[in-house]
C-alpha cells in the first residue's frame, strides 16, 4: 500500500498518509480538516536502477588525469 505525503492547506501541517487509493479522503491530524493537498513522494519515480556506474572512462591509468593536480 503507498504511503503519499500531504500538506493541510488549513494550517500547512506536512503528513503521511498511507491510502488504499488516491481518491481516498485525507484528513489533517492536527485541525481535522479535509483541506488537503497530496504532495508527490520522492520516491514515486525509484523503480529500477539507475544505469551503469561502474566505468570511469578511459585514462587515468597513471594518476595524470583531471587537471590541477598538487603542486
Ligand atoms: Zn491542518
Amino acid at each position: 500500500m503507498p504511503i503519499f505525503e500531504y500538506q493541510c492547506a488549513d494550517c500547512g501541517a506536512i503528513f503521511e498518509e498511507l491510502v488504499p487509493n488516491s481518491e481516498a479522503k485525507v484528513t489533517c491530524p492536527k485541525c481535522q480538516s479535509s483541506e488537503t493537498k497530496k504532495l508527490f513522494s520522492m520516491f514515486a519515480s525509484s523503480s529500477g536502477s539507475s544505469g551503469s556506474a561502474g566505468s570511469f572512462g578511459p585514462g587515468c591509468s597513471t594518476g595524470g588525469c583531471g587537471s590541477g593536480g598538487f603542486s
